[in-house]
């Protein structure tokens, strides 16, 4: 399958889950339903899913995310050595504690209760998304910086690993067989997410950003400092993906869902260190305007690099973009940004967290808006 040579369109991950597929998991969980009648479910919202993607005229697809109770938290439910638990359980004030610190991680929460073992944690999804779509398919995995801040808990996982990097680093050696395994079976892109690095945007050298601190109440981590943050976070993600770069598209997504207190800055102030990290692609939010100018990004992007810029907003779902708005978002970055290495995204996935509310209609009315942008650069850049 060819890809256009610019301005390539995807999303970032996630796709609004029906309705019936909520009610379907709630009923599972609590034993009303039996798995095969559950997967039915599932196997049927991710062709839904990628119908909308195809629809909408996007040029790489995912699954939508629709096996997952969240972006991270299914590492819970597939690799030994994890399990998933609501976040009352960590602590029982935990829906104030995001609240306070306005940083609403996903309610259901994965914990590091065991030795972590190689597992099959989204090959599967791939398989069955290749069943039913002939376009390229993007797979989203949590990145290791992440799933150590969400994961490693100091009473429950010290038994097994005494450090939250331990931790990590046995998850990136099941991590590693799984982008192995990912790649055999033809994924197009592999992306991971890893807005544990992209919060640090809001983090001082000594203080914590919002959701490192929920996770240090919530988990009991600590906070190493600004500078070592950022190095822990490209040392693992480097160790992750040592060796497949030529393989495969690797990408990494960053996001911190800004609120009304956050500063106006982007993920330039990760540089220079995040561009140490050994992907081709940064697929980075920078529609919200909490993201200051994407030009500060493109303008020190490396060449060999992508930008997935984010163009879309996924927030507010009473307000839908027009074409030209995005064509100028674009173009913002083309002075610095070759065409042929810009990708047009929305800001971030449109339901992270299973239980988040975003209307399908107004989604795929979205991607319309970024296809038919696309379009327009493409005939405007036709050099490209
Ligand atoms: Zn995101």
């Amino acid at each position: 399958m060819s890809l256009p040579r610019a301005f390539i369109t995807s999303v970032v991950g996630s796709w609004p889950r029906p309705n019936w597929l909520i009610d379907a998991f709630d009923k599972f969980e609590s034993g009303q339903m039996d798995r095969r009648t559950f997967d039915q479910y599932l196997d049927d919202a991710v062709k839904l899913a990628i119908r909308d993607q195809e629809e909408a005229g996007l040029d790489v697809v995912t699954d939508g995310e629709q096996r997952r109770t969240s972006f991270v938290a299914f590492v819970g439910q597939k690799i030994k050595g994890f399990k998933i638990v609501k976040a009352e359980e960590l602590n029982p004030n935990a829906r104030e504690i995001m609240k306070r610190h306005k940083a609403p991680l996903t309610i259901w929460r994965p914990v590091v209760a065991g030795y972590i073992e190689d597992s099959v944690l989204a090959v599967d999804e791939l398989r069955y998304a290749k069943q039913v779509s002939t376009k390229p398919i993007k797979v989203t995995l949590p990145s290791p910086y992440l799933v150590m801040w969400e994961s490693w808990h100091a009473k429950i996982s010290s038994p097994y690993y005494p450090r939250p990097e331990d931790a990590a680093e046995a998850y990136v050696k099941a991590l590693r067989r799984e982008i192995a395994r990912l790649i055999e079976s033809g994924a197009a892109f592999i992306q991971l997410d890893e807005p544990m690095l992209g919060d640090l945007v809001e983090a001082g050298g000594d203080e914590p950003d919002r959701y490192k601190r929920v996770a240090s109440e919530l988990y009991g981590q600590k906070y190493r400092g600004l500078r070592d943050e950022i190095q822990l976070a490209v040392d693992l993600v480097n160790e992750a993906v040592q060796g497949f770069g030529t393989s495969v598209r690797l990408g990494m997504h960053l996001d911190r869902w800004p609120t009304d207190e956050s500063p106006v800055v982007g993920y330039e102030r990760l540089a220079p260190h995040v561009f140490d990290i050994k992907v081709r692609q940064y697929v980075v939010e920078y529609k919200h305007p909490k993201m200051g100018n994407p030009e500060e990004f493109a303008k020190i992007l490396p060449p060999d690099k992508e930008i997935g810029l984010g163009s879309i907003d996924v927030r507010d779902p009473k307000r839908v973009e027009t074409v030209e708005e995005v064509v100028t978002h674009v173009e913002r970055i083309v002075k610095y940004v070759d065409p042929t290495r810009i990708w047009l995204n929305p800001d971030c996935g449109f339901a992270p967290g299973m239980y988040r509310a975003f209307p399908r209609t107004v989604a795929i009315e979205k991607l319309r808006v970024m296809t038919k942008a696309a379009g327009k650069l493409r005939e405007k850049y036709w050099w490209a």
